[in-house]
């Protein structure tokens, strides 16, 4: 299993990656589900907690310490100065370190710049701010798409960006890993950085949503 988690695109993609990439994945999905099958029957994992497991790093953990993160940014100045120089530095500073979050990137939204964040070649994600990706992230439309024809696909998931707002499309690698810091939202002033963190989701921090 490592060997495919840390496989630094160093496999040749210039040419069929989508067909191997397909492939490869469905070689991982059987693997797992025989380890999977192997713990369960000799009894060394409970599939319910594994299930669990995989729910909290999904949907819970994840993405609420990305949100933590932005919600420093929006309440504390030097924080995000220091964000924005050097995200890795800033992440590692609150806790959240680990497994594809060695090089992490902040990218400000602005009223005038919206950024996306895609992996064009596979998955490559934040997992210590944003836990695993989502499965339409590494799905082959969203990968294309989202560099051919960006405001299509923020359209599809309900965000209808002006032509004056610039949209930034970054291409994550196994070196360099985006997060999104959307913009704090007009009338949140008085709400500290709990009530804050709480308005930010996994989808702000890609850029599939504003
Ligand atoms: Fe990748």
């Amino acid at each position: 299993m490592s060997g495919r988690s840390d496989h630094g695109h160093d496999h040749d993609h210039d040419h069929g990656h989508d067909h191997d990439h397909r492939h490869d994945d469905d070689t991982i999905t059987f693997r797992v589900r025989a380890l999977e099958r192997i713990a369960t029957e000799k009894g060394l994992v409970d599939p319910k907690a594994l299930e669990a497991l995989i729910e909290t790093y999904e949907h819970r953990v994840g993405p609420r310490n990305g949100a933590r993160v932005v919600a420093k940014a929006w309440t504390d100045p030097a924080y995000r100065e220091l964000l924005l120089r050097d995200a890795t530095t800033a992440i590692a500073s609150m806790g959240y370190v680990g497994r594809q979050s060695e090089h992490l990137v902040a990218l400000e939204n602005s009223p005038r710049v919206h950024n996306m964040v895609v992996c064009t070649l596979c998955s490559c994600y934040p997992w210590a701010v944003l836990g695993l990706p989502p499965v339409w992230y590494k799905s082959a439309p969203y990968r294309s798409r989202a560099v051919s024809d960006p405001r299509g696909v923020l359209r599809e998931f309900g965000v209808d960006l002006p032509q004056e707002v610039e949209v930034r499309v970054w291409d994550s690698t196994a070196e360099i890993r985006y997060l999104v810091i959307p913009e704090r939202p007009a009338g949140t002033e008085r709400l500290g950085e709990a009530e804050l963190a709480a308005l930010v989701t996994r989808d702000h921090m890609i850029g599939t949503a504003r």
